[in-house]
């Protein structure tokens, strides 16, 4: 039976090898850190007993029910509704926003008519196609709301002013004529019991599946196996030849108190001024347990340098053309597929990947059983 290396040990590299390892194949799963799950990975906190979220808080939701069955196979999901605060000038807000926060904001009594009729004698109508994150806001928010919970925030998460950044970034949230302050509209919605790496840890657990931590998977190291999954930086693999793809990244001050430090889950921080933008307590994360202590994580986002984890993917014009070039070098290389948002340097959602990384696994066995050659990418990254 051919030979498999999945190169990283997150959702991607473990959906792939979990399916492949199914289906007989012999896989190897690598990582350079000394844990499993990637940027999804859970611990216990030894001296709060709080689960934590490391690589800042994850919450699953997902409209796709084959993604939500498959899921629920290698854990319990606990019912879980983001609904996040925003702190701007000394106040509480309710994000998305919602009647709750219109309401809040203009000091009114609006129904959800008359707050879709005010909401549109706030609208920049000049605005006829927003291109940009700035023009998206003024068109459907205002300027009075952009600049209280949208344009400090976003300064501060990326570094660059709203005018510089894509439309794409805010269509992501939702603005509600009603009281739903559900973070997300998916039909799904939770947080695994025992964590995100228990789940991987048991995508893994398998007689044909090999797991090595603490190991970089080298270019020299693909002609040991038929095929590798690669779900690392693109650039990395082709040793940042062309340049390196700009990413954020990162930093958590964190912090541990006695009792409930803030009440709630997620608060934002819209304010320039203060220098992080969110807190969030982990424990809120997991309502079903009881900890007297808690741990918080103050974030503070800034430009990934060279031994800095990749958060979040930028793709201005500048990356997307370098893309393109390492797009081009990928396509020429042979027995390799390129995944995940690190391969394939896109932000996704658990929900993404892990369908994504489904996808990935039918179509090799389709081409192994049809002699076709398995593509460099299965979803078009440039898009
Ligand atoms: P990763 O998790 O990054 O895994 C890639 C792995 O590859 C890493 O562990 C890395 O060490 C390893 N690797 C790289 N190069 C090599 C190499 N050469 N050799 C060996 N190993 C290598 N999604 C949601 O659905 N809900 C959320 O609430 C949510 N919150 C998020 C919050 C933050 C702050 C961020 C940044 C992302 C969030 N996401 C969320 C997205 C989620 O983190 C991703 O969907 C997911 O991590 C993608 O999985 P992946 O396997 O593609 O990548
Ligand atoms: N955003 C903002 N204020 C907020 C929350 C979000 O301006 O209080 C902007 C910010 O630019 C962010 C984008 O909206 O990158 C998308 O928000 P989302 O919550 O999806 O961001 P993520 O989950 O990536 O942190």
């Amino acid at each position: 039976m051919k030979k498999i290396s999945c190169v990283g040990a997150g959702f991607t590299g473990a959906v792939i090898a979990n399916k492949l390892a199914n289906l007989g194949y012999q896989v190897t799963v690598f990582d350079t850190r000394n844990h499993l799950a990637g940027n999804c990975h859970t611990e216990r906190d030894s001296a709060t007993d709080v689960m934590v979220h490391v690589y800042g808080p994850h919450i699953f939701h997902t409209s796709n029910e084959i993604v939500w069955n498959y899921i629920q196979q290698f854990d319990e999901f606990m019912p879980f509704i983001n609904r996040v605060k925003a702190l701007y000038n000394e106040r509480v807000y309710s994000l998305p926003i919602n009647l709750m926060t219109i309401n809040a904001f203009f000091g009114k009594t609006l129904s959800p008519k008359t707050a879709a009729e005010f909401m549109e004698t706030l609208g920049d109508k000049s605005i006829v196609d927003p291109q940009t994150f700035e023009d998206q806001a003024l068109r459907f928010v205002g300027k009075d709301l952009y600049e209280a919970f949208f344009k400090g925030y976003t300064q501060k998460q990326w570094g660059l002013h709203p005018s510089e950044l894509p439309a794409s970034i805010l269509k992501r949230l939702p603005v509600r004529f009603n009281y739903d302050d559900n973070y997300y509209a998916s039909k799904f919605q939770g947080i695994p019991k025992n964590g995100y790496s228990y789940i991987v840890e048991k995508m893994l657990d398998h007689s044909n599946i090999t797991v090595r931590l603490n190991t970089p998977f080298k270019r020299e190291m693909a002609d040991s196996y038929d095929h590798v999954f690669y779900s690392g930086p693109i650039d990395a693999w082709f040793s940042y030849g062309e340049g390196r793809l700009g990413y954020r990244t990162l930093d958590f001050e964190v912090e541990r108190h006695e009792g409930d430090y803030q009440g709630n889950a997620v608060i934002n921080y819209c304010n320039e001024t203060v220098p992080y933008t969110r807190i969030s307590e982990h424990k809120h994360f997991a309502p079903w347990e009881q900890h007297e202590k808690t741990l918080i994580y103050k974030e503070y986002s800034r430009l990934c340098d060279e031994g800095d984890t990749p958060y979040y993917p930028i793709r201005l014009v500048k990356d997307k053309s370098l893309l393109t070039r390492y797009v081009e070098l990928a396509k020429n290389e042979n027995n390799i597929t390129f995944v995940g948002r690190l391969g394939t340097y896109r932000y996704l959602d658990m929900h993404v990947t892990i369908a994504e990384a489904m996808e990935v696994a039918e179509l090799y066995v389709n081409a192994q059983s049809n002699l076709l050659k398995m593509p460099a990418f299965v979803v078009d990254p440039l898009v």
